[in-house]
Parts: structure tokens; sequence; C-alpha cells
């Protein structure tokens, strides 16, 4: 389906290629792409293979096969992560040169041993912030962080959070010369235009610094939605891991009826026997992210847990 004219919605599903598409990303892929599509929006994927370390070989193009397969349509080309580096330098430089970002030389282990530890690990102290170090080998680049802010959410309302206190200056570049997956995501989400963001619940504490960075780089903030994550029947969050079970092995049509259940869309039960197409069809007519549940997780559906060992 083309996006309308006129209508301005930009959404995105950015997966990271560290394994096949596991249903918790998939419940992802399609409340993302259905919100696009109601809206008359365009929906774009790209690829979050940021860290080439921890890229399992050949998983993009299985997490692409298998968005196809299952009748997904993106606008535009593919876009990857690894090919905008000079992006992400270009804005690193620009907060560099606005006095807003420093070089830090405290390698991790100093950071644990002097450093408070607070809910998302250590919280840098500002230890370099005055120091002038230069850039070169093993440093990292740090923002000044020094907001305290209220964090806007469609599913699940505002959120404050004080920056200094709960993360200290975060990092934008790592020591190894990676950039920070905050960086890359606002940069990425700028030059793709994108207006809506519907995610996974468990990037709902990175928001902040998202939103920080946009702030800092006077960027527009895209509006968030934040879906509950789905656990299986030991609690555990779905991961690429062996925990999670493939959707390739259940039927297509009860992966996605069983996605709309769980999102609270409450399809009519005779739709569950319907063909790929004619639940796709009944979706994009129906959706409404209003209706989805904005607590933080939600069961594995029964019918594609994966049999008890
Ligand atoms: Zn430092």
């Amino acid at each position: 389906m083309a996006a309308k004219q006129g209508s301005t919605y930009k959404g995105r599903f950015a997966p990271t290629p560290s394994g096949n598409l596991h249903f918790g990303s998939f419940v992802t892929a399609a409340a993302s792409y259905l919100d696009a599509r109601k809206n008359q929006g365009q929906w774009f994927v790209r690829i979050d293979d940021l860290d080439i370390a921890r890229e399992v070989k050949g998983s993009a193009h299985a997490i692409l096969n298998t968005l196809e397969r299952f009748g997904f349509e993106w606008d535009g080309q593919i876009s990857y992560q690894s090919a905008h580096s000079n992006r992400y330098q270009h804005f690193a430089d620009e907060l560099l040169r606005q006095h807003k970002a420093y070089w830090c030389e405290c390698s991790r282990k100093i950071i644990t041993a002097r450093c408070k530890s607070g809910e998302y690990g250590p919280v840098y102290d500002g230890y370099c912030r005055d120091r002038a170090v230069a850039p070169g080998n093993n440093r990292s680049l740090r923002v000044k962080a020094e907001q305290s802010m209220v964090i806007a959410d469609a599913l699940k309302g505002e959120t404050s959070i004080d920056l200094q206190s709960s993360l200290g200056d975060f990092i934008l570049k790592r020591a190894d010369g990676i950039f920070s997956y905050h960086l890359a995501v606002v940069v990425d989400d700028l030059d793709l235009g994108i207006t809506h963001i519907v995610r996974g619940g468990d990037l709902h504490p990175l928001t902040s610094q998202q939103v920080f960075l946009q702030n800092c780089l006077q960027l527009h903030t895209p509006q968030y939605a934040h879906l509950p994550i789905v656990l299986d029947t030991q609690q555990r969050k779905l991961s690429k891991s062996s925990n999670a079970p493939a959707i390739d092995k259940a039927a297509m049509n009860t992966v996605l009826f069983e996605t709309l259940k769980l999102l609270n869309q409450a399809p009519p039960d005779a739709l569950g026997c319907a063909p790929l197409d004619e639940i796709w069809s009944w979706a994009k007519r129906h959706w409404q992210l209003e209706r989805v549940p904005g607590q933080a997780s939600v069961p594995l559906p029964a019918l594609l847990s994966p049999p008890a060992k």
C-alpha cells in the first residue's frame, strides 16, 4: 500500500542483526507497520548493525526474508547503520564544538570502582568534564547530561528522569571507536524524517537519552510508543537466544492473529483461520494504537510457546 499524499507520518522498524526474527520482534514490526499504514504513512526498515562484533552473520538477510514472507511492505531502501558513521561523526563533532561533549580517559574498571551505581549501571561522576582530555586511543566521548526531563509516551504516559543523577554524562562514542546507540538512532531517525516510533518496551528507559540528544542538537522529537515486552512461561523477555520460539515454525496466519490478540486489537474469532492477507487487510483497517496495553509486559501466547522439554 502506498503512502497517501499529504500524510506526514513516517515510522520505522529497526532490528539488530543478532539472530533470526523472534516473536517479540515480530510484535514490534507488526505494531509499527500497522500504525504507519493506518495513518497512511510510510514505514521504513533499518538494520541497526552498529556493533559489527555482535552481528550474527546472515541474520540481517534472514530477518528481511521473514518480513517479506509475512507480507510486510516497506518504503524506500533498507538502510544500514554501519554505513552512516560519517553522519554520526558530524553530530559528535558538532556537540564537541558547542562544548556539550568532552573526551574521557576513565576505563570501565576505574569508573565501576569510583562511581556510585545506579539503576542502569555506574553513574559517571563527570571526572573528566573540565580536564580538557585530548582525543586519542582508549578515550570515549561523553555528553554533558545536565537536564531533568519529562518523557512523553503514547502508551505509558509521562515519565520524569534526572539524567545527571541516574546516568551521569553518558557516552556518545565508545573507547573502541563505536558510536553509541543513542547518537546513532537520533541521527538515523532525523535522516529518515521519522515522526513516530513504535518499539519494544525494553527501550523505554533509554528514551530520555535520545530525547536529551535531540534537545542538544535542536531536533524535533518524534512521538514515542513503547509496547509491552513479551515474556515466556519463565517470565523471561524473549530474546534471540534459545528461549525465543522461531516464528518460522508456526503458521504465519496464527502468528499474526495471536499478535493482534496480544496487542488487544480484538480481532473476530473467525479471522483466526483466515488466510494471512485477509488478516492483514482487517488489521490495517482496524488498528488502534490506543488499544495496546500500557503495562510493562504480556505473556507469550500459548499457541506460540515452544513445547515443554
Ligand atoms: Zn573520565
